[in-house]
């Protein structure tokens, strides 16, 4: 992978790489925890770094479309050992009240993430992690919604796939609305390509 770094108009945002989304747990993501050397990889390149978490109360509506998951203060919210958590400036909780799904990074209540990236002149994400269809779809669009650009890394994501094909689908849709979608991480960056996006 190309070893350039980026700006400081740009960050990293890693979603919810949490022990519930990876294999064996409460709703795990089929090669959850198969990013996390490609989002570590990556997070060098940044000088922001930024992560969201699932951080539910026990009792949430949002536990009528899913198994309880990413309870607040539980093992299985807490980051997937391996993750490079180091580097991680802020930590964004979502989904932490009992109507509130919570899906979108910006929904974040611990902090509002999108005056947070403005008041650092932060124009452009580059957003990983899980799950493709649903958290990471809804924050990318979200992104877009506000103005920023955005990019998906392709190969640091993985989906639910509740019905196949969820997180193909996913990605057309972030595409069509604007988001870049990286190679692998060992081919182009975006950084020399910018405007062009790739496997779509
Ligand atoms: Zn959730």
């Amino acid at each position: 992978m190309s070893h350039e770094r980026f700006g400081l108009d740009t960050a990293l945002l890693v979603v919810d790489v949490q022990n519930d989304f990876c294999p064996g747990g409460a709703l795990a993501v089929a090669g959850g925890d198969a990013i996390i050397p490609v989002i570590n990889a990556w997070i060098p390149r940044f000088a922001t770094v930024l992560a969201s978490r699932d951080w539910h109360p026990p009792d949430s509506v949002h536990f009528t479309s899913w198994p309880p998951h990413c309870v607040a203060g539980t093992v299985g919210a807490q980051f997937r050992a391996g993750l490079d958590t180091g580097r991680f400036l802020l930590i964004l909780d979502k989904g932490t009240g009992d109507v509130d799904d919570g899906y979108s990074a910006f929904e974040a209540t611990s902090e509002d993430l999108e005056s947070w990236l403005r008041s650092r002149g932060i124009e452009q994400l580059y957003v990983c992690g899980l799950a493709t269809d649903y958290c990471v779809l809804r924050t990318v669009l979200d992104a877009l919604r506000l103005g920023f650009a955005v990019t998906v890394i392709r190969d640091g994501i993985a989906a639910v796939e509740v019905n196949p094909g969820d997180g193909q689908r996913a990605l057309e849709a972030m595409a069509a609305a604007g988001a870049l979608v990286t190679g692998d991480s060992r081919t182009c960056c975006n950084i020399c390509n910018r405007g062009q996006s790739y496997l779509l």
